[in-house]
C-alpha cells in the first residue's frame, strides 16, 4: 500500500496567509506536466509497494487548463494498475468547479475532490485574497454531488482577523449543514515572509489569543461531534467510514512518492524533497536527472517523526509497537514523560495506545516538544 502524491504549484493568485510555494504564471502547464510523467519514469521504482491513493494538490490543481490536466492523469493511468486505486483525490477552488470540469475528472477515475472553501463569509474571503464567494463554494459541491461526486472534503480556517465567534459559528454550521462526508478545519497561522505576518508585524491586524483560540477551537469539535463526524487528525473531521485514505497513510508512516516541485517522499526508510522551483525543475527533467534532495535522517530524527506524525492523530502511539521498534531504554522514557500529561488528561492511553487528548489537540506541538529527542 503506497501513495503518489502529484503537486501543482499553480493559483489564481496569492492568499495573504500562505507561505507554499506556488505561483499565478501559466506559461509553463505544459512542460510541467511532461515533467511530471518523466518524472514518475525516473522515480516510480523508490517505492515496492503497489499504488492504493493518488493525491494531486497544490497550489491549485483545479486552474490547469483541462487539456494539460488531461494528458497527466491518463498518462499516471497508463503507468499504474488503476485497479488498485483505492482514493484518487484532485484539489480544487470553488470558483473552477463548473459541470464539465467534474463530468472530465469523474470520467477519468477521480473519485474525490477536496475543495478550499476556507470561510462562508464573502468579506473573509475577500480579506484574505480568495478568488471564489461562499455561494461559489456552495454551487461547486451541488455541481460535484449532481455530476457523481459523493466523497467531497472542504477545508475551513478559523481565526482569521476580523472574524467575530458569530462569524466562526456561521461558517461552521454552513459547512456542517452541508452534510459532506469530510472536513478540515485549521487554525489561521501567522507565518513568517506572508502578508498576513507583514500586516501583524505592523500593527494592522490582531492575532487572537491563545483563550479566543480555545474557544473556538472547542466549539468546532462539540458541533462536529453533534453532527456525527470523527475528530480523527487533529484538523481533519470525517462521519464514519469517511478518513482521507491518502493522508491517514501518510501519519501512519506508510510510503508515498512525491513528484514536482516542493514535493517530499518517503520510501519507507529515506525522506526525499524536491526544490521549489518550477524551470529549475523542467529543466533538469527534461534532461533526465532527478533534482530530489536525500534528508539523511538519523536514528533521533527517525523517531521524532514517528511520534510526531502519531501523535497528530486520534489513534496516537501503539506503545508495543513503539518499544518494538525504538527499544526498552525509549519505551521507559515514553512512559515516564507521559505520566503528568495522563494525570491531567492532556493525554490518553486506551487500549494499548497513548494519545493526546482531543482539548488538548490544539496545543499539540507544545506537548510533543517533551516525546521528541
Ligand atoms: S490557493 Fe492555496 S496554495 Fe494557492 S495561494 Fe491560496 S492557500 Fe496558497
Amino acid at each position: 500500500m503506497a501513495g503518489l502524491y502529484i503537486h501543482i504549484p499553480y493559483c489564481h493568485s496569492k492568499c495573504i496567509y500562505c507561505d507554499f510555494y506556488s505561483t499565478p504564471r501559466r506559461d509553463t502547464h505544459d512542460d510541467y506536466v511532461s515533467s511530471l510523467l518523466t518524472e514518475y519514469d525516473l522515480r516510480y521504482s523508490e517505492i515496492k509497494e503497489k499504488w492504493t491513493t493518488i493525491y494531486i494538490g497544490g497550489g491549485t490543481p483545479s486552474v490547469i487548463p483541462m487539456p494539460a490536466l488531461n494528458r497527466l492523469i491518463d498518462g499516471i493511468k497508463e503507468r499504474i494498475d488503476a485497479s488498485c486505486i483505492e482514493e484518487w483525490t484532485i484539489e480544487a477552488n470553488p470558483e473552477d468547479v463548473t459541470g464539465l470540469w467534474v463530468q472530465n475528472v469523474v470520467s477519468r477515475g477521480i473519485s474525490r475532490v477536496s475543495l478550499g472553501i476556507q470561510s462562508f463569509n464573502d468579506k473573509e474571503l475577500a480579506f484574505v485574497k480568495r478568488v471564489h464567494s461562499a455561494s461559489k463554494a456552495i454551487d461547486a459541491i451541488e455541481l460535484l454531488r449532481e455530476n457523481g461526486i459523493s466523497e467531497i472534503s472542504g477545508d475551513l480556517i478559523y481565526g482569521l482577523p476580523g472574524q467575530s465567534f458569530e462569524n466562526w459559528k456561521y461558517s461552521l454550521g454552513k459547512l456542517l449543514s452541508l452534510g459532506l462526508p469530510h472536513f478540515s478545519a485549521y487554525l489561521l497561522s501567522y507565518e513568517n515572509g506572508t502578508r498576513l505576518y507583514a500586516m501583524l508585524q505592523r500593527g494592522k491586524i490582531e492575532e487572537l489569543s491563545e483563550d479566543e483560540a480555545c474557544e473556538r477551537y472547542h466549539y468546532l469539535c462539540d458541533c462536529a461531534h453533534q453532527a456525527g463526524y470523527e475528530h480523527y487528525e487533529i484538523s481533519n473531521f470525517s462521519l464514519p467510514g469517511h478518513n482521507a485514505i491518502h493522508n491517514s497513510n501518510y501519519w501512519s508512516g506508510k510510503p508515498y512518492l512525491g513528484l514536482g516541485v516542493s514535493a517530499h517522499s518517503f520510501d519507507g526508510r529515506i525522506r526525499r524533497y524536491n526544490g521549489n522551483d518550477i524551470k529549475g525543475y523542467i529543466t533538469s527533467i527534461s534532461r533526465r536527472e532527478v533534482c530530489c534532495v536525500v534528508e539523511n535522517e538519523t536514528d533521533n530524527e527517525r523517531h521524532n517523526d514517528y511520534v510526531i506524525t502519531a501523535l497528530r492523530t486520534s489513534r496516537g502511539i501503539d506503545i508495543d509497537e513503539y518499544r518494538h521498534l525504538w527499544g526498552e531504554y525509549m519505551y521507559s522514557r515514553l512512559i515516564k514523560l507521559s505520566q503528568s500529561y495522563l494525570q491531567s488528561k492532556m493525554m490518553l492511553l486506551q487500549d494499548g495506545r497513548l494519545m493526546i487528548s482531543e482539548l488538548s489537540m490544539l496545543i499539540s506541538d507544545r506537548i510533543m516538544v517533551d516525546f521528541i529527542i
